[in-house]
């Protein structure tokens, strides 16, 4: 794909190397599945590929960054602080989103918002946050319990995905005793709880 408009100042390939440069070859591989299932979803929906491209790319940038580069950041750029009592998985959707802005001037809301959003997920999640959310869930290589029906609900119903997809996240960390961020409540109340 060529990129046509001005939402980065980069081509694909050019942002393609960097996120090669930036990780490990297995996470770069998800990258490229991420951005391929984004795609899929976004012809189906009729979203902007483009701006699918370019998050689904950058989604997990920060990924693998050292955790004390994370923390400086977290305070420098004024994110939230309750975020420290957590770790690299919960940071690097909104330390990505930062660094891509940054470093790329990376203006357009929709892309910062899918990367920042793209592991806990947000109340208020446009199209390309939703598509970013659910094919960081269901690319191919994706093994989680549910991820058969979540690809079969992605065939139709973009924000039922977000909602089965939110739900079975928290399940998950629920059966594991594992800390819950508090914003990812807030996703599931938002999407999950029947109104
Ligand atoms: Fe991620
Ligand atoms: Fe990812």
């Amino acid at each position: 794909m060529d990129y046509q408009n001005d939402f980065i100042s980069l081509s694909r390939k050019e942002l393609v190397k960097i996120m090669k440069d930036a990780m490990s070859q297995r996470r770069y591989r998800h990258v490229l599945r991420v951005e391929k299932t984004a795609i899929e979803l976004a012809e189906k929906y009729n979203i902007d590929k483009e701006k699918v491209s370019i998050a689904a790319l950058a989604h997990d940038y920060a990924k693998e960054k050292p955790d004390e580069e994370m923390r400086d950041l977290i305070i420098s750029e004024n994110l939230e602080l309750d975020m420290l009592q957590f770790g690299s998985n919960i940071w690097h959707g909104p330390i990505g989103a930062v660094l891509m802005k940054n470093e790329y001037q990376l203006e357009d809301e929709d892309i910062l918002e899918a990367i920042k959003y793209h592991t806990i997920g947000s109340p208020t999640m446009g199209e390309i946050a939703q598509i970013i959310y659910v094919a960081d869930y269901i690319e191919p290589n994706r093994l989680h319990k549910g991820v058969d029906k979540a690809r079969k609900l992605a065939e139709k119903d973009l924000s039922a995905t977000v909602a089965y997809i939110t739900r079975q996240t928290l399940k998950h960390l629920i059966d594991r005793k594992n800390k819950i961020y508090p914003k990812a409540v807030e996703t599931y109340n938002a999407w999950v709880v029947e109104k």
